[in-house]
């Protein structure tokens, strides 16, 4: 049979009605689409795909256990390594992970390693065989570290996967979160329609059947400190407090009314559940003309929830070309079929107002020069080529940085000069018995980064404690 050069598309809502709600836009693999998609893997014995992942999903071997009907075996063994698979199928940079050194890739379109990795994850749950294997845990255990205590900060990806790691050794893990709920950006940042918030709750509760305890509503370097997390006999910390502090263009105007950050935009739709209750006033007043400002995930997310709540014109205005976008192919192509109008080598020089609200957008042209320090061409505003946006609404969305409180208030914790956590490859911090991974290590990134951060963090706790267990 001829090989299929494609991937196998996957069904999804229509851009005409999924502006009208928030409904996730794709629909998932059927048992039929998954399988003919699994038949493509070429079950490389080498496994570039797997080096591509940071987690190291067994990915040729969970693909055969799909073509051989199994999919429950499937899922075990994703979740040996991955314990938010339904989180990763869905918003991986797959294109720059796992599927960008998939061998199909060299001639033809790479697996979808993302999809297939999210049906099995999504069967999985709707079946209720969604947890890790029993055997598997038990095997794991290290009777030296059994019973011996560690804290966790933040409840986010890197959080997360430090925890389900660390409990795995036997440890008791305890993970302290800030707010009301679990999941850091994938509850209160990612859209509904992008994350269904049910599937970050029901991976959370996976791991939380593994032992895993969380206290919510604790903020630490406030509510407790790291050194009274000592005192009280924890003898590891894992920091996974994330860049939750967002950053402005610093350009007149920005405190107008109507400016939003997109986090605290995307935080209020999500948090206060805009999604749900559309019955409610939502809790954000978006105009009928917006534009977001910036090219990544949470540009896109920010214009399609403005989209959603029912503005007319949304922009991006993005200051370097289409090909330059950080944010995820997929999502740039949802924006576009949506509706979204693109503004492309443009940058705000300031934000106009009307009796204290914003109305318009003082944008410059730009034009692309040599390539700057993260290897893109840098954009050069082109002198005179000023012109006017008509907007009501702005949200600005190029970037976050850690919150200070907690590095603050942490006695030799060394920071960088925007205010990450150092760390050494073994994710360790300044401080003894301390570790850090995640966007507040290396500013706002990608899950499957955090996650892997969480990983080596576990894996260096185990070794710390068992060589501190031996002094
Ligand atoms: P976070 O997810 O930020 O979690 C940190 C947790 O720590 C939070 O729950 C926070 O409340 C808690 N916390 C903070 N301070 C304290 C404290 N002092 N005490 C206790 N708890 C504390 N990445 C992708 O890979 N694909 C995407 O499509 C994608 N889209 C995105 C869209 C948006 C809108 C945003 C904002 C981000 C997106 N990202 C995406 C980035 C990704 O979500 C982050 O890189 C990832 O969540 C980082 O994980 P983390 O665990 O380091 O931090
Ligand atoms: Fe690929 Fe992400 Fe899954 Fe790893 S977790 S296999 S990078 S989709
Ligand atoms: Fe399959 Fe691609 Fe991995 Fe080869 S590199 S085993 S084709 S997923």
């Amino acid at each position: 049979m001829a090989m299929q050069k494609k991937k196998t598309s996957m069904q999804e809502q229509k851009a005409e009605e999924r502006i009208n709600n928030f409904e996730e836009v794709p629909y998932g693999y059927t048992d039929e689409e998954a399988l003919q998609e699994a038949k493509r893997c070429l079950q490389c014995k080498d496994e570039p795909c797997v080096d591509g992942c940071p987690v190291e999903v067994p990915i040729p071997d969970f693909i055969q256990a799909i073509i051989d009907g199994d999919v429950e075996k499937a899922n075990q063994i994703i979740k040996s390594k991955n314990n938010l698979p339904a989180v990763c199928g869905r918003v991986c940079p797959q294109e720059e992970q796992c599927e960008a050194v998939c061998v199909m890739g060299n001639k033809f379109e790479p697996v979808a390693i993302g999809r297939l990795e999210r049906y099995v994850a999504d069967y999985n749950m709707q079946r209720g065989t969604d947890k890790s294997s029993k055997e598997e845990i038990e095997k794991n255990k290290i009777p030296e570290l059994e019973g011996r205590k560690v804290a966790v900060i933040g409840a986010g990806p890197a959080g997360l996967t430090a925890a389900a790691d660390l409990v795995r050794f036997g440890l008791e893990v305890t993970i302290f979160e800030a707010l009301h709920d679990t999941g850091g950006v994938l509850s209160y940042g990612i859209p509904e329609f992008r994350m269904p918030k049910e599937i970050v709750d029901q991976e959370v509760e996976a791991i939380k059947e593994l032992g895993v305890e969380i206290k919510l509503n604790v903020l630490v370097g406030k509510t407790i400190t790291i050194d009274e997390l000592f005192e009280e006999g924890y003898e590891a910390v894992f920091i996974g407090v994330g860049a939750g502090l967002p950053r402005f263009l610093g350009i007149p105007g920005e405190n107008l009314n109507g400016v939003y950050s997109a986090n605290e935009f995307l935080t209020r739709v999500n948090l206060m559940k805009a999604f749900k209750y559309p019955e409610y006033k939502t809790p954000v007043k978006v105009g009928n003309k917006v534009a977001v400002v910036g090219g990544g995930n949470v540009a896109m997310d920010a214009a399609r929830t403005a989209k959603r709540l029912g503005s007319e014109n949304v922009y991006i205005v993005y200051r370097r070309a289409a090909e330059q976008m950080p944010a995820r192919s997929e999502e740039i192509e949802h924006a576009r079929e949506e509706g979204i109008i693109f503004k492309l080598l443009n940058n705000p020089v300031e934000i106009h107002g009307d009796q204290g609200r914003v109305d318009k957008m003082e944008c410059v042209e730009m034009e692309l020069g040599e390539k700057d320090d993260s290897g893109r061409r840098r954009p050069i505003p082109i002198e005179g080529s000023n012109w006017m946006l008509d907007i009501d609404t702005a949200i600005i969305a190029i970037g976050t940085n850690p919150n200070p409180l907690l590095t603050k208030n942490t006695k030799d914790l060394a920071t960088k000069s925007w205010g990450g956590i150092k760390v050494d490859d073994n994710q360790q911090t300044s401080r003894e018995g301390v570790y850090a991974g995640g966007d507040v290590v290396t500013g706002a990134a990608t899950v499957i980064k955090a996650m892997g951060a969480g990983k080596t963090a576990a894996k260096n706790i185990k070794e710390y404690l068992l060589n501190k267990s031996d002094k």
